[in-house]
């Protein structure tokens, strides 16, 4: 399948705070896009929760962070004004027009970005088709999903179990590199 590499992310971690950040900042990226639903927050949550916002905010001072999500502006806004998040809501990823007004909004250049998100079919995919460097998180509480999201996670299980026979080592590559022990990343691809 022609489509699997634009699939691929640099990296599959557990959560966005399993990140290497000072590994990125020292190869030159400036700006992180965050996907919000499932990311940074669960879809039954209607702000950030205060330790991710903590963690966030940490990230702050050595990257700009812009919130880049599908969902309108009713709940984008909600969670990220009085946050202090500068946003781009009704991003329509993978399209790239969202990206492009995230790129706008930080003033940033896509190869100094990185885009963190949960769904290899919105997040992912839009990012490569950018160009920009991007890695997937496992969602927070998948169980929250809405409809349409949970018909993609069949899809995605589907690619992930093919970019698993493609890409074997990813997840060992991401472990090695960055010597962290992160449990269970690939259980569902058993
Ligand atoms: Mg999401």
């Amino acid at each position: 399948m022609a489509i699997i590499p634009y699939l691929k992310p640099q990296l599959y971690v557990q959560s966005f705070q399993d990140i290497p950040y000072d590994d990125f900042k020292k190869q030159g990226i400036k700006t992180l896009f965050f996907d919000l639903d499932n990311t940074v927050m669960s879809y039954d949550e209607k702000i950030i929760s205060t330790e991710n916002l903590l963690f966030l905010d940490q990230l702050k001072k050595d990257f700009k962070v812009v919130i880049v999500s599908n969902s309108g502006y009713k709940r984008v806004s909600h969670a990220c004004i009085k946050a202090g998040y500068d946003f781009i809501h009704s991003a329509k990823k993978p399209f790239k027009s969202g990206y492009k007004r995230a790129l706008k909004k930080a003033s940033a250049q896509v190869n100094t970005s990185l885009f963190i998100g949960d769904q290899l079919m919105t997040d992912i995919f839009g990012a490569a088709r950018m160009n920009i460097t991007s890695i997937l998180v496992k969602p927070l509480k998948q169980r929250s999903d809405h409809f349409f999201t949970r018909t993609n996670r069949k899809i995605e299980r589907m690619l992930l179990k093919k970019m698993n026979k493609k890409y074997p080592k990813l997840l060992n590559h991401s472990l090695i590199a960055y010597g962290r022990e992160i449990h269970g990343l690939f259980k569902d691809f058993k």
